[in-house]
């Protein structure tokens, strides 16, 4: 439960974050912390160097931008929670933010983290690859967008490069219905199975948490939805394409029904 030794370096600029990643390949990032630093006490991860962004306060914000809402990474859960913006514009983000862990997480943990961590039981992953997020990435080449399906590659992988830095996350304006089914054991775990639907061009956009590798759309639901079936008919369709995990919170088969369950629900919800 101790983690390997680390040098420590706290960066005042995007630019410095930049250069750091490029002088040491075994540096990482330090936001939040809450992801970073549990992994770092079971050894899983042993960066030889943390260069701390956690008080890059310029990527802390929430606004309108355009016909959608940009966020910057370093914006924290509780932020994201409270912003009359997003409860507005893309109310989705501000609820599924506070059902993130408890109140330390959420004080504590980044959006932007959340993402570059890609874990496949992260709620916000999911949530933003229903929106179709487009995620800002800043490089020493400059900035890049990279959209929500390119974003979760593989396991706990994100497409950052090594020396980049996740600056803003942009989602649509999506204030008509939508919808996240988060089955829990006990109030503040983690999702067994979670479910994000937003209502968008006539249809839904669905994805899943925690039933694959990575944070996945429900092809199949989306599918018999634009072909004109009912909640109920397209959740059948809601496992296609997974591999859920097996674990001491539920076999594959429970996950997969569950899915079932919790897709025509969030659907019946989020198209009323
Ligand atoms: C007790 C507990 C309960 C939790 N419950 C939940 C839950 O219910 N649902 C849920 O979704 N999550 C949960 N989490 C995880 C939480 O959401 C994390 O805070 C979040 O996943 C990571 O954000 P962070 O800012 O803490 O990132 P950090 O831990 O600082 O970093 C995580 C990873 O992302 C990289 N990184 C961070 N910021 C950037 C950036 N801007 N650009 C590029 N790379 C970056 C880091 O190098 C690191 O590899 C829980 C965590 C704890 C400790």
């Amino acid at each position: 439960m101790i983690p390997a030794a680390f040098d420590y370096e706290r960066v005042d600029t995007v630019d410095a974050a930049i250069a750091a990643l490029r002088a040491d390949e075994g540096a990482k990032l330090l936001a939040g912390g809450h992801s970073l630093l549990p992994q770092m006490k079971l050894r899983f991860v042993m960066p030889t160097k943390l260069i701390d962004i956690g008080r890059l306060h310029d990527l802390s914000y929430v606004h309108e931008d355009g016909g959608g809402v940009a966020i910057g990474a370093l914006t924290r859960y509780h932020d994201l929670e409270a912003s009359e913006t997003l409860r507005q514009l893309a109310p989705i983000v501000a609820s599924v933010a506070g059902q993130v862990g408890d109140p330390q997480v959420r004080h504590m943990g980044t959006i932007g983290g959340s993402v570059a961590h890609a874990d496949p039981a992260g709620d916000m992953p999911s949530v933003l690859l229903a929106l179709g997020a487009t995620f800002v990435a800043t490089g020493p080449g400059g900035m890049r967008e990279i959209a929500a399906a390119d974003m979760f590659p593989g396991l706990f992988q994100s497409a950052l490069a090594g020396d980049e830095v996740l600056t803003e996350i942009r989602v649509p304006k999506t204030p008509g219905g939508w919808s996240y089914q988060k089955f829990t054991r006990r109030a503040q775990d983690w999702a067994v199975v979670g479910v994000a639907a937003v209502r968008m061009n006539g249809s839904a956009n669905v994805s899943l948490t925690n039933m694959g590798l990575t944070p996945m759309r429900a092809a199949g639901v989306e599918e018999a939805l634009a072909g004109g079936a009912d909640p109920a008919t397209a959740a059948e369709r809601a496992d296609e394409g997974t591999a859920p995990p097996s674990d001491s919170f539920g076999s594959d088969e429970y996950r997969r029904a569950l899915a079932k369950v919790l897709v025509r629900r969030a659907l019946e919800e989020a198209l009323a």
